[in-house]
């Protein structure tokens, strides 16, 4: 789950992270207030939305008075913005963070991630902060510093002292530096993080490091425990189906793609999907409709890959192991009826009470084709979706 960059700031001002002062609005009649409440002459206005790249969007704008302030959050609160990050759709824009802005010398990049490989945190830092770190670390890899943690450990003062010369830390900064980095260590494991990105981490004219910007993930798997993080989901960043999903437990997640595949178990769910692309095609969805599923789930799960008007077919892949066939079907049965299918579905169901399940479906007269076989199955799926070589 992502945070906010409003959200994540609060966060890493908590654990002694140095911050521009900053207020949140969400109606343009609040504007001016808040540049009182801020004081000086210059504000830079911040469209919160879940994605980098505002910048270049115009989703970061300085304004030299009140009234420009306003009529920027006039211009962006209640329109969409749309980044390198977003697609073309966009992002509703319900909030702007209006902050004072610092006198920038250099630009740098700061994040604390899971390196999975080492087993280890991993700090990742860089000199040319500020512009979109993959082409720094495609383009220019030397330029990328890397300080790997064990969990529950310290960095090594070399370790961290290498870092700063690294990023052409001087003096005072040095001992700041090592300082930001037990702060982000503290907060990400006590925020169950799986990401915190500071980028950019500026110096500033009189020398100080200021974060500028904050970008905080959570582990999904976490929220059980993280209350006071999961209450501050906003729903209006996230993809609408996602959330749908989310609500009746099912693992939804959407790609580009055009067949709708409807699974049971993650494993079985990434094997197909891998199935329709070996045949030429593209999925439109990950979705594990789970193990002890029930029909009214697998409905639901039916009527989500069917709202996506890009799905052009759509393959139902089941291994009935603890889940019984003939209720998949009647889930499917039951979601074909309450909304109307314009597209041809594939149906391969194998297992306990397959039988059952595959008469089931041919006794209804809905549009259904069975196939025999997984492969059978792909191959017949993306042939009517239009796609593939054959
Ligand atoms: P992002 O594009 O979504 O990552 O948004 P950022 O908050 O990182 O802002 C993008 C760029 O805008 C930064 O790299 C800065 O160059 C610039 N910027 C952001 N905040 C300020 C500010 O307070 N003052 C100035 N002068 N520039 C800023
Ligand atoms: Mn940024």
């Amino acid at each position: 789950m992502k945070l906010h960059e409003y959200q994540s700031k609060h966060y890493l001002r908590a654990h002694g992270i140095a911050l521009p002062e900053g207020e949140v609005i969400r109606r343009p009649e609040e504007a001016r207030a808040a540049c009182a409440r801020l004081g000086g002459a210059r504000w830079v206005v911040k469209a919160q939305v879940h994605a980098g790249g505002r910048g270049k969007a115009g989703g970061v704008v300085l304004a030299d008075s009140p009234e420009r302030v306003e009529a920027e959050a006039r211009r962006l609160l209640g329109s969409t913005l749309a980044t390198v990050q977003t697609g073309a759709a966009g992002l509703p824009v319900e909030a702007l963070l209006i902050e004072h802005p610092p006198v920038i010398a250099r630009e740098l990049y700061l994040s604390l991630l899971v390196d999975r490989e080492d087993e280890c945190l991993l700090f990742v830092a860089s000199a040319a902060g500020g512009m979109d770190i993959e082409t720094v670390a495609a383009q220019t890899p030397e330029r990328i510093l890397r300080l790997g943690v064990a969990l529950g450990e310290q960095p090594e003062p070399e370790a961290v002292r290498a870092l700063a010369e690294g990023l052409g830390l001087e003096g005072a900064q040095r001992a700041t530096l090592g300082a930001l980095l037990a702060g982000l260590l503290r907060l990400f494991i006590e925020s169950d993080a799986s990401l915190i990105e500071i980028n950019p981490l500026v110096v500033t004219e009189a020398g100080e490091l200021l974060a500028l910007d904050a970008k905080i993930e959570i582990d999904d798997n976490a929220l059980w425990r993280q209350l006071e993080l999961a209450a501050l989901r906003d729903p209006g960043q996230e993809d609408a189906r996602e959330a749908q999903a989310r609500a009746h437990d099912l693992n939804y997640i959407r790609l580009d793609g055009s067949i709708g595949c409807m699974v049971n178990g993650a494993g079985l769910a990434m094997a197909t999907m891998d199935l329709v692309q070996r045949h030429g095609g593209a999925p439109a969805n990950f979705l594990d409709v789970g193990g002890g599923t029930t029909a009214a789930r697998v409905a639901e799960a039916f009527k989500l890959i069917l709202s996506d008007d890009k799905v052009r077919a759509v393959l139902v892949n089941i291994f009935g192991g603890i889940v019984r066939c003939d209720l998949i079907a009647e889930g499917i049965l039951q979601a074909m009826r309450e909304v109307e299918v314009r597209v041809p579905v594939v149906v391969r169901l194998e297992g306990t009470r397959a039988e059952e399940g595959r008469a089931m479906l041919g006794a209804s007269a809905l549009a259904l084709e069975s196939a025999a076989s997984l492969d059978e199955a792909a191959a017949r799926v993306v042939a009517l979706a239009g796609e593939g070589a054959a």
